[in-house]
């Protein structure tokens, strides 16, 4: 047992428990008492380089042990760690559409959110500028109150074909990758190895937020692993349970915040004895299908990082009743043809639906370890799927820019989109969501939920702009800043 109490205690080092603490430290009082319980180790920028491969897979080997694959064809791509998947991500920081968080209103399908774009707008630019993201400030698909804080990444030639056809669903693709050195970064090098970028130029908590770690208020304790929220008559969380070094331990806290993914908060939910039928159900991750163009006479490969366009060709529209909307990215990373004269004659186009929580996707307790959750994934949606089954049809009018040599189109989409999403939705009715809108557990009015878990669905837009804001927003909101 730690003796003493905190005024909030924060589970994990991601980009929502980040993204929170330095809003809630801005707010806080001097004398405010936080603790943060990691998992992971610190495991810095220079280590990952240092160490190469082998340190990169150590830290897929501690992911992949974390929890039980039930459905062991289904991939899943995540780091423990100081910074979570900072430490892995791309980059790509698209907002969500204002029709995104209206599904059911607007389509009938899926649910609303219970938080509307408008109110979610100044946080959107609040992070974008936390994490200097290059965009397109006077041509985006975003209704915007603020400029994106860098220019964007220069297109490629076949984005600009793009560009010409679809003046106003085409755009050069929002990022976190720079285009103008910060204090801590340079510029995106283009060379597309962002999984661990050699520069140190893409956003990671590491380069960018470790300064809340730092602050005197906060204690951070590395190798502890979050079990359960200590839960007093059903109402009120009093503290958590961690694992350290294989021992159990607890600590008091008048708050508790979890910051620990869409596996790990449903799990140490499930654990603290607040069953609720949508808690670790809906487990759901958008799909991609990626298409390759070879080109005739059009070189590719001119953009300034890895990933430069986006297209918003097949996703607005009533056809959102029926089937999953798609959001296209072009890829500029320098997978070259195979043929003499062409080699650069070829773009890959990455696909991504959006997709519905389905109630047999599960993060249930292991029976067998209950200190690991237990995943389950049957599969993605009828929804999604006739969206793919569309796609085929929709290519010659997307593709038409284009001088087309050849389309390859695979049967099945990627094994995984790296977002994982909707195990803790946030929704206005106790009954069919597990947090508020202002991410406080329906019940227990002092314990927070963070993350992609809260997603009611996921729109085809990459999760993490959005779950970084909405953390900004609650940090707000539980330090009596925020509109209610
Ligand atoms: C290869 C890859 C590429 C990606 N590219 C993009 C992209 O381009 N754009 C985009 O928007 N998204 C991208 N993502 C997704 C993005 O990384 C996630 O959306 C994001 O990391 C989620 O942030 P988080 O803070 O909720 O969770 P995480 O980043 O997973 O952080 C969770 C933290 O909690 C800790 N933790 C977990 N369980 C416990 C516990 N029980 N006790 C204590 N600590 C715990 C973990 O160690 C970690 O520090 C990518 C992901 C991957 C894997």
């Amino acid at each position: 047992m730690i003796t003493e109490k905190y005024d909030v205690i924060v589970v994990g080092t991601g980009f929502a428990s980040s993204f929170f603490l330095s809003r809630f430290l801005a707010r806080a009082p001097a004398g405010a008492r936080v603790l943060v319980l990691e998992r992971g180790e610190k495991r810095p920028h220079r280590w990952q380089l240092e160490d190469g491969r082998s340190g990169r897979r150590l830290m897929q080997r501690e992911a992949r042990a974390s929890f039980v694959n039930a459905s062991p064809e289904k991939v899943w791509a995540f780091l423990l760690g100081h910074g979570g998947s900072s430490n892995c991500w791309f980059g790509n920081t698209p907002r969500m559409l204002p029709e995104d968080f209206r599904m059911r209103s607007l389509y009938g399908v899926g649910e609303d959110w219970p938080v509307g774009y408008e109110e979610l707008e100044e946080y959107y630019c609040d992070v974008e500028e936390a994490m200097a993201i290059a965009g397109p400030s006077n041509d985006s698909p975003f209704p915007r109150s603020r400029p994106y804080p860098q220019p964007p990444h220069r297109l490629s030639d076949v984005d600009r074909l793009f560009k010409r056809a679809f003046p106003g669903a085409f755009f050069p693709l929002p990022s976190a990758r720079p285009t103008v050195a910060t204090s801590r970064r340079p510029v995106c090098c283009a060379n597309g190895v962002c999984m661990l970028c050699p520069i140190d130029s893409k956003f990671t908590v590491e380069n960018e937020l470790f300064h809340v770690y730092e602050d005197p208020r906060v204690t951070l304790r590395y190798g502890a692993t979050v079990q359960q929220v200590e839960v007093e008559g059903g109402r009120t969380a009093t503290g958590v349970r961690f694992l350290e070094a294989e021992a159990e331990r607890t600590v008091k806290g008048d708050m508790v915040v979890l910051g620990a993914n869409a596996f790990f908060n449903p799990h140490i939910l499930l654990r603290s004895g607040l069953s609720h039928p949508e808690l670790g159900t809906g487990l759901v991750e958008q799909a991609a299908k990626i298409v390759r163009v070879d080109l005739d006479g059009v070189d590719n490969f001119q953009g300034s990082t890895i990933a430069t366009g986006h297209g918003y060709m097949l996703y607005g529209g009533e056809h959102r009743r029926e089937r999953a909307a798609a959001l296209i990215e072009t890829s500029n990373r320098p997978d070259l043809r195979n043929g003499r004269g062409k080699w650069r004659q070829v773009v890959l186009l990455r696909v991504v639906y959006e997709d519905l929580r389905q109630r047999e996707n599960t993060v249930t307790v292991d029976p067998d370890d209950p200190r690991r959750p237990r995943v389950t994934f049957t599969g993605h949606s009828d929804y999604a799927q006739r969206g793919f089954d569309a796609l085929p049809s929709e290519l010659e009018r997307l593709l038409a820019p284009l001088p087309v040599e050849r389309i390859l189109v695979p049967s099945q989409p990627v094994d995984t989109e790296s977002h994982i999403l909707g195990t803790t939705p946030m929704g206005n009715d106790p009954a069919r969501s597990v947090v508020d809108r202002h991410l406080l557990h329906h019940q227990v009015r002092n314990l927070v939920v963070l993350g992609g878990s809260v997603f009611p669905t996921a729109a085809p837009a990459n999760p993490t702009l959005t779950l970084s804001a909405l953390a900004v927003r609650a940090a707000d909101h539980v330090t009596g800043k925020a509109a209610a």
